[in-house]
């Protein structure tokens, strides 16, 4: 079990007032400017909050909570999304494993109800912190948000 130290992650709970939805938001997306790619149903955020390094997320452009609200055509489109999304990062971060996948519900753990599809690319091995990270088994984020929409433009 990796323990993770994350400092952009803690700033979170503080930063949305929970009426508004982050990401039906225009305001907030061009703010935060976490937008990198848009299909006809999905779109690609940097995770702002990211729970390992390289955390994208694919959010349903309409707001949708369950994954038994979603359609075919937006199940078929996530597929190829996701795919899309597993080879940006399989070349920026020149990994083939990942974590893939939603939580669903109110215990789920998710922090924003609008339904979205995390990929983490798990880099493990190379970005532990030294030695007596790797002992201890800490992670620590490291590339900011900012800086891995600049990495992922630039390799697109
Ligand atoms: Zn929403």
């Amino acid at each position: 079990m990796i323990k993770v130290h994350n400092p952009y992650r803690q700033k979170y709970h503080h930063s949305y007032n929970s009426d508004v939805c982050p990401f039906c938001n225009q305001e907030i997306i061009e703010k935060q400017n976490i937008k990198l790619l848009e299909g006809s149903y999905w779109m690609v955020f940097v995770n702002q909050y990211p729970i390992l390094d390289g955390n994208l997320m694919l959010v349903t452009k309409r707001h949708v909570e369950d994954t038994s609200d979603l359609y075919e055509n937006e199940w078929k489109e996530l597929k190829e999304k996701v795919e899309e999304t597993k080879a940006i990062l399989s070349k920026v971060f020149e990994t083939k494993s990942f974590n893939v996948g939603f939580n669903v519900g109110p215990d789920s753990g998710s922090s924003v109800r609008h339904l979205h599809w995390q990929v983490i690319p798990r880099i493990d091995r190379q970005v532990m912190n030294g030695f007596s990270g790797f002992i201890a088994g800490i992670h620590t984020v490291r590339i900011s948000p900012k800086e891995l929409k600049s990495k992922i433009e630039k390799a697109l």
